[in-house]
């Protein structure tokens, strides 16, 4: 009865422990931005792991690294589990690794059982999911997403990914030939750390997820009139400031009253002239926001945009709406959430449906196979920090949910 099998933790604890030793900072942490000395080497290590576990290791033209458990049939489609071994700059150690290590050790319980899988069988570590140079890059690739302009226009800027890219043996070209046809996908499946505070606070085991966030941004520019900040007298002003300050304070009383699923963040205002003794002419506002639903993303888009408005109005301020951008919301599949539930039934653990802030790897195969995320408690919800901790019961409980999904899901 496969019900009854797990993974064994003490191999998955040595290879964790093992890699947070990669790139350590030595306060828990680890600095594993990609390509970078550490990543490479971090690479490096999981394809020695690989080989020697006796499973298959490939690597794809996007640097995606993996082990492979194939079954008989050589047309059968793929069931992937993964996550990446990339960090943000002095990250901490369970962001992705526990989501790669717990993949692995999934793979090597079932080869080790001698059981046959019916579709192939991959866990895989993506290229540069945090987005040190582009972001979701090895996931965006294999499934076709990877547009031309984006990596001659990349977030980390182009020459840190034309060196990072030649560091790694990759090229422009590499990148993009590794997009698979939809048929070969099956599903994919990962496990992470909630990197929040919820199923800590509720003392819940297991996060089964239930939509990746949407995001939009804009960027808002609140025009006044530039004026001597001694001789223009207080109600002579047209003072930028005013506006995107009341914006500031007025969107987040809507979002905290009306939209409790949503977040707004203000990243950034850059003041124009920008000088003690000028009254601000303009102020250019960077604004994102995030929802798990669509219709929730329409409803806090037009509240936020009339709020802007209303406040540039009441301070007699022009405004200057720049749209930059969405990520549509992600829904994970309903079938593979339930085979979660199942999963936590047969081990007796708690869950709760979550939604998650965070994108992540998922997010690319919306659309092409079912998708499912579970995820484990973060202490105090510390993440991107070294402060990052989840105790191992729970990553071995994380694990442990994996591999009796894939079993149900894949065999
Ligand atoms: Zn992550």
């Amino acid at each position: 009865m496969t019900e009854t099998f797990r993974i064994n933790s003490d191999r998955m604890q040595a290879a964790f422990n093992q890699l947070a030793g990669i790139g350590a900072t030595g306060d828990g942490g680890v600095n594993r931005p990609t390509f970078s000395e550490a990543h490479l080497a971090t690479r490096k290590w999981f394809r020695e792991q690989i080989e020697k576990s006796g499973l298959e290791f490939r690597i794809d033209g996007a640097g995606n690294h993996s082990a492979v458990l194939a079954c008989s049939d050589n047309h059968a489609p793929t069931f992937l589990l993964g996550s990446h071994l990339d960090s943000v700059p002095n990250g901490g150690r369970f962001d992705g690794a526990l989501g790669v290590m717990a993949a692995f050790e999934v793979l090597s319980t079932i080869k080790d059982a001698g059981l046959k899988p019916g579709v192939n069988l991959e866990a895989i570590d993506f290229t540069d999911e945090e987005g040190t140079l582009v972001g979701l890059l090895g996931s965006a690739a294999l499934t076709g997403h990877l547009q031309p302009d984006l990596l001659q226009n990349p977030r980390g800027g182009r020459d840190a990914l034309v060196q990072g890219m030649q560091r790694a043996g990759l090229s422009d070209e590499s990148m993009l030939s590794a997009a698979r046809p939809k048929e070969s996908l099956a599903g994919y499946l990962e496990l992470h750390i909630e990197q929040g505070k919820r199923l800590e606070r509720a003392g819940i085991d297991i996060g089964i997820v239930s939509a990746i966030v949407g995001i939009w941004s804009y960027r808002l520019s609140f025009i006044g009139r530039a004026d001597h900040a001694g001789t223009t007298t207080m109600d002579d002003r047209l003072d930028a400031s005013l506006g995107a300050s009341a914006f500031t304070l007025t969107a987040r009383e809507i979002v905290m009253k009306d939209l409790p699923n949503c977040v707004a963040n203000i990243g950034n205002m850059d003041f124009s002239p920008g000088a003690f003794n000028i009254v601000p002419a303009r102020v250019e506002v960077s604004l994102e926001f995030r929802s798990p639903d669509e219709e929730e993303f329409k409803r806090l888009n037009s509240v936020l945009l009339e709020c802007a408005t209303q406040e540039a109005n009441r301070f007699g301020l022009d405004l200057n709406v720049e749209f930059l951008g969405k990520h549509s919301p992600s829904l994970m599949n309903n079938q593979v959430q339930s085979t979660f539930d199942e999963a936590c039934d047969d081990l007796g653990l708690s869950r709760t449906p979550l939604t998650s802030g965070a994108g992540h790897d998922g997010q690319s195969f919306d659309g092409l196979c079912p998708v499912g995320m579970i995820f484990v408690p973060s202490k105090e919800g510390a993440s991107h920090s070294a402060r990052e901790f989840t105790e191992w019961e729970d990553c071995v409980n994380g694990a442990n949910v994996l591999l009796l999904a894939v079993l149900k899901l894949a065999m």
